[in-house]
C-alpha cells in the first residue's frame, strides 16, 4: 500500500509547547491554526514537549500530560510518538559534535555591557568576546567556571519567508548551542528535533519570528533544509500584553469550571479566526474546509474580559 503523508517518517507540521503551565486560549488558537495548516496541506502533525528546563520539575510532567488532553479535547489529532526533548541529549550531542563551535565563559551581564543595544525582542547579539581569547586567559576562566558552546557562524546573515510576515531577515551571530549548565540551548534543540521528525512546517507564536533566520541557517548547517514559517499573532489581553494566566479564565481546565465546554471553546477560537460566526458550534475537523492561510488575522487577537464572551455564546 502507499505510504501517506500522515504515516511517520513523512513531512508533517508540527506543535511545541513548554510544559511550564496548562496552555491558555491564546496556545490552544495557535495550536488551532498549525493543525489546520498541517492538515489542510496534507502534511502529519506530530506533538513535542519541550522540558529540556523542566524535566527535573515533578509537576512537569503531568502539565504536559494535560496539555495533551486540551489538545485532543479541542479535537486536534496528532501522529506519531509525542517527542521529548529530555529524551534527545543524545541527539543534541551529536548535532554539536558536527557544528563548528567554540566554548563562552562570559556571564549574562557580560554581554549586557559588551553588546550593542538588544534587538526589539530583547536579544543580544554575542559581540564575539570568547572567540578572541588568548590561550592563557582561557585557561584561567576555565578554572572558574564551565562555559557554554556558541557556534561560529563567521557573521552569516540568514533570511526566510514567512506565510504571513513575509521575508524576514537577520544576521546570524554566534549563539548558543549548549549552556553552561550541558543543556542544549533552545534554538539547537528545535532545530535538531525538527529535522529529525520530518518537520518541515512551523507554525507557532510570532514571538518566536526574530528567532527563524538563526534556526533556518542552522537546519541548513546541520545539513537539511529549512522548514516553512508560519508565525501566528498572539493572543493579548484587554490592554494589550501577552495573555497569561493572571488574566483569569483562560485554560480549558478554569474554563471549565466556570461552565465552559471545548466544544464552546472551539467555537470562540474559531470566531477569533474569522472562520465561523460568534457563538456558532463548528468542530476543528469541520473548520478545515473554511481554513484559508491568506485570510488569517494579522493583527494580535485581543481576549475580552470574561465572562462576557461566554454569555454571548451560545450553549449547544
Ligand atoms: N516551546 C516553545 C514555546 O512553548 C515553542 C518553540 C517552537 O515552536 O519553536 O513557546
Amino acid at each position: 500500500m502507499c505510504k501517506g503523508p500522515r504515516e511517520e517518517g513523512q513531512i508533517a507540521g508540527r506543535f511545541a509547547p513548554s510544559p511550564t503551565s496548562d496552555l491558555h486560549l491564546g496556545n490552544l488558537r495557535t495550536a488551532l491554526v498549525a493543525w489546520l495548516l498541517a492538515r489542510g496541506s496534507g502534511r502529519g502533525f506530530r506533538l513535542r514537549i519541550e522540558d529540556l528546563d523542566t524535566a527535573r520539575v515533578a509537576a512537569a510532567g503531568d502539565v504536559a500530560r494535560r496539555q495533551q488532553a486540551d489538545l485532543a479535547a479541542i479535537g486536534l489529532d496528532v501522529d506519531g510518538d509525542v517527542v521529548w526533548q529530555s529524551q534527545r541529549r543524545d541527539a543534541y550531542a551529536g548535532a554539536v559534535a558536527g557544528l563548528d563551535n567554540y566554548p563562552c565563559y562570559c556571564t549574562r551581564r557580560e554581554i549586557a555591557e559588551a553588546a550593542s543595544a538588544p534587538h526589539g525582542d530583547g536579544y543580544r547579539p554575542y559581540p564575539g568576546t570568547c572567540l578572541r581569547l588568548t590561550a592563557a586567559r582561557r585557561a584561567e576562566l576555565a578554572a572558574t567556571r564551565p562555559p557554554a558552546l556558541r557556534v561560529r557562524a563567521g557573521g552569516a546573515s540568514a533570511s526566510v519567508v514567512d506565510l504571513w510576515a513575509g521575508e524576514v531577515s537577520g544576521v546570524v551571530d554566534d549563539f548558543v548551542l549548549v549552556r553552561n549548565d550541558g543543556v542544549a540551548a533552545y534554538n539547537l534543540a528545535v532545530v535538531v528535533d525538527d529535522l529529525a521528525m520530518g518537520v518541515d512546517q512551523v507554525c507557532r507564536g510570532d514571538d518566536l519570528l526574530s528567532s527563524a533566520p538563526r534556526q533556518a541557517w542552522l537546519a541548513e548547517r546541520l545539513g537539511g533544509r529549512a522548514p516553512a514559517y508560519a508565525h501566528v499573532p498572539l493572543a493579548v489581553n484587554a490592554a494589550g500584553q501577552r495573555l497569561a494566566k493572571r488574566d483569569g479564565a483562560v485554560t480549558l481546565a478554569d474554563l471549565a469550571a466556570t461552565g465552559v465546554t471545548p466544544a464552546q471553546v472551539v467555537s470562540r477560537l474559531a470566531a477569533s479566526l474569522d472562520l465561523a460566526e460568534p457563538g456558532e458550534p463548528v468542530t476543528a475537523a469541520q473548520l478545515l474546509d473554511r481554513f484559508d492561510p491568506a485570510r488569517l488575522p494579522r493583527t494580535p487577537w485581543v481576549v475580552g474580559q470574561l465572562p462576557g464572551w461566554v454569555n454571548r455564546m451560545s450553549t449547544t
